[in-house]
């Protein structure tokens, strides 16, 4: 893989798991590496473990991604690598759905992601990779996952669209579609050993995948060689969806 040295990385929600994982392998192959959070002490410590910098900002927020972007412009210039991690899991049958519920996941997972790559634009350089986790509920359709999987099929919609905008500056846009990762977001959801044992049912690999086998994919969209690839869907899912 090419090396990515002083190539400049904005990872959304970079405190654990996905983003955490990728900015670690970003940060070995010479990036520098900036991760974003809502939680001040958890993204001062993750940053710190990882030896990269961190800045404050809740995605589900405009203000907040329009401050994250002039702090990014004014402290590094341009960003060459946006990964738009950050995201939220509920799942409840359609007819006990909430409001809020239906607010938050839609806030973070696909109003919170289009508005970070919207309000980013300006400040991506030409050949600029940018890479959105969206997940494998938007095409296996898992039941209690409507609002979550349509937030991520949303997601799998604007990344064609922006990969056609974004062409004309050499700038790629993808989408990575993990099937279950064990991260944080899975203790959220209350993994147990039945949810675990039932996931893994349907998994052929017959496991849970890493948070670094995701980011190793990531690395490589993000990197120089994987310079004809926009526009595209990959999905990282032990074979779920065959
Ligand atoms: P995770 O460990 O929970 O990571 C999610 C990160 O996003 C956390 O750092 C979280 O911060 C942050 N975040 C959530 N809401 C935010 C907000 N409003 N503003 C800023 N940061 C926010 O889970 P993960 O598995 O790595 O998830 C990363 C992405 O992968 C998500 O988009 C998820 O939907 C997607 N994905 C995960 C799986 C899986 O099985 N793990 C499968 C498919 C897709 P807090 O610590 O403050 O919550």
């Amino acid at each position: 893989m090419k090396n990515l040295k002083d190539k400049v990385a904005v990872i959304t929600g970079g405190n654990s798991g996905i983003g955490y994982a990728t900015a670690k392998v970003l940060s070995e192959n010479n990036a520098r590496v900036i991760i974003t959070g809502r939680r001040k002490e958890a993204v001062e410590k993750a940053a710190s473990e990882l030896n990269v910098s961190s800045l404050l900002a809740d995605q589900s927020q405009l203000s907040d991604i329009e401050r994250l972007v002039l702090e990014v412009k004014n402290q590094y210039g341009k960003v060459d690598i946006l990964l738009i991690n950050a995201g939220v899991t509920k799942f409840a049958l359609i007819a006990l759905t909430t409001e809020s519920v239906f607010d938050e996941i839609m806030n973070v997972n696909f109003r919170g992601a289009y508005f970070t790559l919207s309000k980013f634009i300006p400040i991506l350089n030409e050949n600029a990779s940018v890479v959105f986790l969206s997940s494998t509920s938007a095409t296996i359709s898992p039941q209690g996952a409507s609002v979550y999987a349509a937030s991520k099929a949303a997601i799998n919609a604007v990344v064609k669209i922006a990969a056609l905008e974004l062409a004309p500056r050499s700038i790629r846009v993808n989408a990575v579609s993990p099937g279950p990762i064990a991260t944080e977001i899975m203790n959220k959801i209350g993994l147990d050993n039945t949810l675990e044992k039932q996931l893994m049912d349907g998994i052929p690999l017959s496991r849970l995948g890493k948070p670094d086998e995701v980011a190793d994919l990531i690395t490589y969209l993000s990197s120089d060689s994987a310079s004809f690839i926009t526009g595209s869907n990959f999905l990282i899912d032990g074979g779920q969806s065959v």
